[in-house]
């Protein structure tokens, strides 16, 4: 409990001018009140930028960078995003005509995702995007669709590999899985498609999300490569297409180390080096990140309404909580509950130190921010900044528990162009 939230790496990515945090250049006093109300999710363009560069640099080149919009599918973010990555990839079809409104070609916009309705597979035929299959079944209806249509669907198989990836925060394939089919069961598929009037692009494998060990991921991008060359051999047409997933993580925790990103970057340069490029001479490979991009330039800002004390416990009462930032609450699939890094973002003195625990407005005990939580010592008004924001906040929780109003969202920081004289 004695270390700051000051001392995270994500929060250290912040800057701080007068006592104050500082998210896309505005101090967070000011911002609060261009916003107009609390709480809000405020998104640093610059560090969602800053990231793709890293991302970039350490990448190899020949790997195209997608962004998987529903880690943060606020339409502005997807559209500073689209302007730095290759592709989008969505997982429904509201997601589709978000990416689609950006101005990216469709045919960079790739749809995975389980239950695909037919209102949603043929947005996406009609569009020109990529459809990832996740079974025999999803396949026969957009074969269907697009004889309907008259247009040739453009198709990979998302596939569920015979290897599980361990260490994930979720893991979204080995053993059995609504993700996906089944790799032993792809090459009938294959076989039962040749003759359809459908484009079969390549092959999709992602594994699982929020991986924190370079070693584990570069292993799954081995085997993934082993298994996308394997099946390449029993596929009709040569392969175009292949998205070897991501599941990079992010540190939410002061004991969660960053990724080390260059190691990856190394060991799958290694892998196209020696197996993809010569194996898969006409390919394109992506990779596609959501959290990595995004999480890490989040912040849910809110305000202290009420200060108590507890039989020795000194509560922070602010007017947010689970129900904007379900995952801060630990509610959003993790077995243990920890602290995401969270401070009195307009009193950044890191010396003036008291321990409290902060919780939001619901009327139930789920609803903790910060369990006793090393904060400066704050006052009624004060606003609270809760990091780790940028993917799967605001989109991944309860809005509607309890009836309070949405909070905003804003994406602060201005582009490079000069401003006008
Ligand atoms: C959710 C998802 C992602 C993004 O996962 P992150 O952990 O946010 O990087 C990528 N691909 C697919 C298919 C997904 O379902």
């Amino acid at each position: 409990m004695s270390e700051t939230a000051e001392t995270h790496s994500t929060v250290a990515r912040f800057r701080v001018a007068e006592g104050q945090l500082v998210i896309g250049d505005v101090r967070v006093l000011q911002l609060a009140d261009r916003v107009g109300s609390t709480p809000f999710f405020a998104y640093d363009r610059q560090l969602i930028t800053d990231r793709v560069e890293e991302v970039r640099a350490a990448l190899p080149e020949a790997v195209r960078l997608s962004y998987a919009v529903k880690a943060n599918p606020m339409p502005a973010v997807v559209h500073h995003l689209a302007g730095l990555v290759d592709h989008l990839d969505v997982a429904s079809g509201g997601e589709l005509q978000v990416a689609l409104d950006t101005g990216l070609a469709p045919e960079a916009v790739s749809f995975a995702g389980p239950g695909k309705i037919d209102t949603e597979l043929t947005q996406a035929i009609a569009a020109g995007s990529i459809i990832e299959v996740e079974s025999a079944s999803e396949s026969h209806r957009v074969v269907a669709i697009g004889e309907r249509l008259g247009i040739r669907p453009r198709i990979a198989i998302r596939v569920n590999p015979d290897f599980a990836v361990r260490g994930s925060g979720m893991r979204m394939g080995g053993g059995p899985q609504q993700f996906g089919v089944d790799a032993e069961r792809v090459p009938a598929l294959m076989d039962g498609l040749a003759t359809c009037e459908i484009d079969l692009l390549g092959f999709h494998v992602f594994a699982g999300s929020q991986n924190l060990h370079a070693d584990i991921l570069i292993e799954a991008q081995r085997k993934t490569a082993e298994l996308i060359l394997d099946l390449a051999e029993a596929a009709p047409q040569p392969v175009r297409y292949v998205n070897l997933g991501g599941g990079f993580g992010i540190p939410y925790t002061a004991k969660d180390q960053p990724l080390d990103l260059a190691s990856i970057g190394a060991a799958l340069n290694e892998v196209l080096e020696q197996r993809l490029l010569p194996g898969l001479t006409e390919a394109m490979f992506v990779i596609e990140l959501g959290r990595y991009l995004v999480g890490e330039a989040g912040v849910y800002v809110s305000r202290i309404v009420d200060i108590k004390e507890s039989r020795g416990r000194r509560y922070l009462v602010i007017d947010g909580g689970m129900h904007h930032q379900l995952a801060a609450s630990g509610n959003l699939g993790t077995p243990i509950r920890k602290n995401y890094p969270l401070v009195i973002a307009d009193r950044m003195e890191p010396e003036a130190t008291v321990e409290a625990t902060v919780v939001g407005n619901l009327c139930t005990p789920l609803d903790l921010m910060g369990d006793r939580v090393r904060v400066a010592h704050a006052a009624v008004g004060d606003l609270v900044g809760i990091f780790q924001a940028g993917a799967y906040g605001l989109t991944a929780s309860p809005t509607r528990f309890l009836g309070h109003p949405p909070p905003v969202e804003v994406l602060v920081g201005t582009t490079q162009r000069p401003p006008h004289p």
